[in-house]
């Protein structure tokens, strides 16, 4: 028999097609690499992560400060912060076909595993995307796509303590898009050239640097934890000296163990004072009638490997190999689908669109239709899209205000008063 893990991208990537989560971009015209769209489950399923993260990062707490920074920057925010020179990977390219090679992802530095041509030397390529801001054509117009959220949390640091006044430590937090042209973009949305990033600038006294670095280890470990991440997955690495970033001292990878590998998921980075003193900021102590530079323990998640990580935990199939998403209630791009047992019944559907869809609907907003084809067509089609509830409306239902609400997992059924379904299914998503 087949295994789970035999061509498992492979199965992602179709599913994911096929269902409506992601699309290649610009699918149409050939496809544009390292870019793609996302459809309406994919999507949802993205906005709950986000969500979530924004909830127990920013919304439950008390010593963080959100922020919606522009993409486009001044250059020197990024000759300041040194991307400008280090934002680099190093890149080869072969003598005879020209395909490029990130130097550090190939074996062989010496011959090209396309045509087994000779490769060039090694350069530094600057991974940043370059635009010009307004008509002039001088280099005092020339603009990046951020290839990180964290500047734009740098740059309103200022403006964050003059507007809130906040004590040490607290922490800016961000969720947008980044840039970055990747050499080789590869293995679906893991390494794209346009993808978001959830990130978090945490300021401490640099005495506290450790304490606090251990602490957002164990708040990055919980949160996906809770969102289901299958942890068994889950590994940390110390990246060791030459390997860090410019601007870091100490880093952690969490990476996850994908079909093509074991890879950074997310990464928790010790950036000093680098960036508030490279851009000339600083705080004032008022308590202590000092002026000090703090420093910086920066939690970073890229979303799309959230959303990757999360489809292959959650990935299943049933006896006969069928698949489905075991995606927990709360993160499920679809928490119930609500279905009438016969779609040509007045009755059957008037009730089920009136007393059960509507006030769902308005109540978790994650509430689907569906009256296509068979009962056992449609509780197919909601296991693939992950969705842990589908309740039906039958003739019993007229008489004694109950339906049957199906678990996706168990395949049980339960009879629920309708006057209760909104309780249960909150209970469900707690
Ligand atoms: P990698 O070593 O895989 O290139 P990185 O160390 O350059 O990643 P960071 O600079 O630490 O990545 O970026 C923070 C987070 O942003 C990463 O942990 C990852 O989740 C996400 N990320 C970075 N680059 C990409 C990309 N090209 N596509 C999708 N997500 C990315």
């Amino acid at each position: 028999m087949q295994k789970k893990e035999d061509n498992l991208m492979e199965k992602i990537v179709s599913l994911c097609k096929r269902r409506g989560f992601i699309f290649q971009g610009s699918e149409i015209y050939g496809g544009l690499a390292g870019t793609y769209d996302y459809g309406h489950f994919g999507l949802a399923l993205k906005n709950n992560i986000k969500q979530n993260w924004w909830k127990k990062f920013v919304d439950n707490r008390h010593d963080m400060y959100g922020i919606d920074a522009a993409i486009l920057m001044r250059q020197e925010v990024w000759q300041n912060a040194g991307h400008v020179a280090n934002f680099a990977d190093p890149m080869v390219e072969c003598e005879k076909c020209k395909e490029k090679f990130r130097t550090d992802q190939i074996e062989d530095k010496n011959k090209c595993s396309v045509c087994c041509g000779r490769l060039g030397e090694a350069k530094q390529f600057n991974m940043m995307f370059q635009t010009k801001v307004g008509a002039s054509d001088d280099s005092s117009a020339i603009s990046y796509l951020r290839p990180e959220t964290a500047q734009g949390m740098f740059v309103n640091f200022k403006n964050t303590v003059d507007a809130f006044h906040p004590k040490l430590p607290f922490g800016m937090a961000q969720i947008g898009k980044a840039f970055r042209n990747e050499i080789t973009p590869r293995d679906f949305i893991f390494r794209v050239r346009e993808f978001e990033q959830m990130e978090i600038e945490y300021f401490v006294r640099e005495g506290d640097w450790e304490k606090y670095f251990k602490y957002w280890k164990d708040e990055m470990i919980e949160w996906m934890e809770s969102i289901g991440l299958d942890m068994s997955k889950v590994h940390e690495l110390e990246v060791e000296d030459g390997d860090r970033a410019h601007y870091s001292k100490r880093t952690v990878d969490f990476e996850f163990d994908y079909p093509f590998g074991r890879k950074e998921l997310f990464g928790l980075a010790y950036r000093t004072d680098f960036d508030l003193k490279n851009h000339k900021l600083d705080y004032i102590d008022e308590e202590k009638g000092e002026k000090i530079v703090p420093h910086v323990i920066e939690p970073t998640f890229g979303v799309d490997r959230a959303v990757l990580s999360l489809l292959l935990s959650a990935y299943n199939e049933d006896d006969i190999e069928r698949p489905f998403f075991k995606f927990n209630p709360s993160i499920a791009p679809v928490i119930c689908a609500v279905s009438p047992l016969l779609k040509n019944k007045p009755e059957l559907v008037e009730y089920a669109n009136t007393k059960v869809f509507a006030p769902l609907k308005a109540e978790f907003g994650r509430v689907i239709w569906d009256d296509n084809g068979n009962i056992g067509k449609r509780y197919r089609r909601q296991d693939e899209i992950g969705t842990p509830y589908c309740i039906v409306i039958d003739f019993d239902t007229l008489t004694d205000d109950t339906v049957t609400v199906r678990d996706r997992d168990t395949g049980e059924q339960e009879r629920v008063k309708v006057e209760n379904l909104k309780e249960y299914i909150q209970e469900k998503i707690n």
